[in-house]
């Protein structure tokens, strides 16, 4: 691991418009379960029926019986671990020029991020499809203890600010996050599968672009063949050693 720290410090002294890419890994030691990978939510919960959009229209119960018993006990536990605080570190010497996260958890933010792009939203908000009034996780939460599915003020359904399955990511964080992989000069995965696309695509746009690819992943993903570099291991504790 070292020498490859010493080459992954060699890169990151050349690049100050680095892009870090996270995914549910880089959360993962703070307490929130990825989705894949061992011990993965979703070998408990079939995403196609409690985070798909078209069940949620038809029948909401099941997303809210989850956010009440897994996600919003687990996330208002979680805080930002040392990974989270290295890339702030990392933004504090100017070497940071965007994080882009699939992470729904707001922990970078909590670390003291300044520039994030949640590319599947946020669960710490919800909104009315009715009125557009926005709720706090904790208001949301409130609600959820008095009925299911919890309602807005106006009578409007809620929805989960998340992108769910089956829904187009928000258009404005999309075109961000291409911008930046197109203009970065190191490409960093941090705990992604590299599987949820258009994601995933951001890595092949900046490896394209000219820009150094680094994947710091558990397992394996489908984009380490045309990685410069490649760490299996803890993305906190590689972010530890390079700071
Ligand atoms: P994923 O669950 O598909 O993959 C996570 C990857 O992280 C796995 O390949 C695993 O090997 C790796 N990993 C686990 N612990 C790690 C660690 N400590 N260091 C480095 N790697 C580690 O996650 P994904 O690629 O982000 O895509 C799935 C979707 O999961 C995303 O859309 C995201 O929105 C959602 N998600 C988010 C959270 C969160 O907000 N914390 C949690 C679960 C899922």
């Amino acid at each position: 691991m070292d020498k490859k720290i010493s080459e992954l410090k060699k890169i990151v002294a050349t690049s100050d418009q680095i892009v870090a890419f996270t995914g549910a890994g880089f959360s993962a030691e703070s307490g929130i379960s990825t989705f894949r990978g061992t011990g993965g939510l979703w070998s408990k919960y079939d995403p196609n029926i409690y985070a798909n959009i078209n069940i949620f229209m038809q029948d909401s119960t099941y997303y809210w019986n989850f956010f009440r018993d897994e996600r919003y006990p687990v996330i208002k536990k979680a805080k930002p671990n040392d990974g989270h605080y290295a890339l702030v570190e990392l933004e504090k010497r100017g070497k940071i020029y965007r994080v882009i996260t699939q992470n729904i958890d707001g922990l970078h933010q909590e670390a003291g991020q300044s520039d994030v792009i949640e590319l599947h939203g946020s669960t710490r908000k919800t909104n009315c499809l009715s009125c557009g009034k926005t709720y706090t996780i904790d208001e949301t939460y409130k609600l959820l203890q008095k009925e299911l599915p919890p309602k807005c003020s106006c009578g409007g359904n809620l929805k989960p600010g998340t992108v769910l399955f089956g829904e187009p990511l928000p258009q404005v964080a999309l075109d961000m996050a291409s911008l930046a992989s197109k203009n970065c000069d190191l490409f960093l995965v941090l705990g992604s599968s590299l599987v949820v696309y258009p994601a995933a695509s951001m890595p092949m746009i900046a490896k394209k672009s000219g820009a150094a690819l680094v994947i710091v992943n558990i397992d394996p993903t489908p984009m380490d063949d045309i990685a410069d570099l490649i760490f299996r291991e803890s993305a906190s504790k590689v972010l530890s050693k390079l700071i």
